[in-house]
């Protein structure tokens, strides 16, 4: 049987009131379909990736050679990070939520022995990787961090640094003095807090290695790459095990980035295709990123979801999160149960707010790139306007009057 010829495909605008993806900026998504036809190796497109790696480099906070990105999503840069990981490493790994698990099943994967695989081979499990777990919608903490690398002394050690799923910012200090002083080599996983956090990676010498994502705080969903930074540390050891991926492969990905034998090069040699659009784009979010400057962007963020936090909580709401992108909140008492209904009610309007996606459910707010106050005055209005139809008698209005006072 023949596919049909379906019609075009036409998707509307949606405000993406949710942890990731954010509200892409126009002008990236512009970008994505300004350049001309080109091929891979076309001189601007190299000149356009160098660029993007001595931006990437500000953006970090960093000296590290190994700056780049790794096409395709958040995991894509993590699974490059985590092929330094073989069978039998011992990791810990600190888990307190949605991803932070995934980023655990993933180590698993790759920690597992042969026969550990293959007698579960979706859900190793390896008995090298050692998984402390920290309650939902609470912290990991320096002090969780110490007695476990105290008691385990492992090769490597991983965390989230902002846990997305519960809300959540992990203490990345406490984590970087452990793993320094007990010889682990630290991986973070930094996709929520790049671009959001006021963060400079150099000022963590414990911590080897970081993978981050286009979509969240870089405001590129056209998923072109995942930010990445590797210390020589990571580097050295990765040479000396060496890692069973081609493409993922941090030193020989980093080719095509002009970094060579642990040097920048004038141009970068063919790794593997990349899409003239999806640098051109990508290059265009990093400028906007570095316009608005990193600290002023933290403070930004931090102001508005003070005011947001202000205003959904004068209507009855309980946040339980703390990142400065995210609010993660009980819905009133009386809707207890509902928060599905009332998260599809939302999103059948345009109105993406996110539930959580492990136990308990709560209801997820996000603010990436809907900074202005007139966005998120619509987000207020258009959560109280659900609340009220929900039969819960909120004061918009006030609410309203309460995110402005925040903001003046
Ligand atoms: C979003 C997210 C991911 C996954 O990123 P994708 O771009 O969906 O692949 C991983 N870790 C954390 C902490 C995240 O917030």
């Amino acid at each position: 049987m023949n596919a049909p010829v379906f019609p075009r495909l036409e998707i509307p605008h949606t405000v993406a009131a949710g942890p990731g993806p954010g509200n892409t900026a126009e002008r990236v998504l512009a970008a994505y379909s300004s350049p001309g036809v080109a091929d891979h190796m076309q001189p601007d497109v190299l000149r356009g990736m160098i660029e993007i790696k001595r931006m990437l480099r500000e953006i970090f906070g960093t000296q590290n050679v190994h700056t780049f990105g790794v096409a395709g999503t958040g995991w894509s840069g993590l699974d490059a990070m985590f092929s330094v990981v073989h069978p039998g490493d011992k990791i810990v790994m600190f888990v307190n939520g949605t991803f932070s698990g995934i980023d655990e099943l993933s180590v698993r994967m790759k920690a597992a022995t042969e026969e550990e695989l293959r007698a579960n081979s979706l859900d190793p499990q390896a008995a090298s990787v050692v998984t402390i777990r920290v309650p939902h919608g609470q912290s990991v903490t320096g002090d969780v961090v110490e007695k476990a690398l105290a008691e385990h002394k492992p090769k490597w050690a991983a965390m989230a640094h902002w846990e997305t799923g519960s809300g959540r910012i992990n203490d990345i200090k406490g984590f970087s003095d452990a793993c320094e002083k007990h010889g682990t080599m630290g991986l973070i996983d930094a996709v929520s807090s790049l671009g959001i956090a006021d963060l400079r990676i150099d000022d963590y010498p414990g911590i080897v290695g970081w993978a981050s994502c286009p979509q969240k705080g870089m405001m590129a969903l056209p998923l072109t790459y995942a930010p990445v930074s590797f210390s020589q540390r990571y580097i050295d050891e990765l040479k000396k095990v060496g890692a069973r991926s081609f493409v993922h492969h941090p030193i020989m990905e980093a080719r095509h980035w002009g970094i060579i034998n642990g040097e920048d090069v004038e141009k970068g040699t063919y790794h593997r295709t990349h899409s003239p659009y999806a640098v051109a784009s990508f290059h265009e979010a990093l400028r906007m990123v570095l316009e608005q400057g990193m600290l002023q962007r933290a403070e930004r963020y931090a102001k508005a979801e003070k005011a947001l936090r202000a205003a959904l909580e004068s209507m009855g709401c309980k946040v339980t999160s703390n990142m400065t992108s995210l609010l993660v909140l009980d819905l009133p008492e009386q809707l207890k149960g509902q928060e599905k209904d009332f998260v599809n009610a939302c999103r059948e309007e345009s109105f993406c707010i996110w539930p959580t996606l492990s136990e308990p459910t709560q209801i997820r707010v996000g603010i990436l790139n809907l900074l202005e106050e007139q966005e998120l005055t619509n987000i207020v209005k258009r959560f109280g306007e659900m609340l009220n139809r929900f039969d819960v008698p909120a004061d918009i209005d006030a609410a309203v009057a309460e995110l402005k006072r925040h903001l003046a």
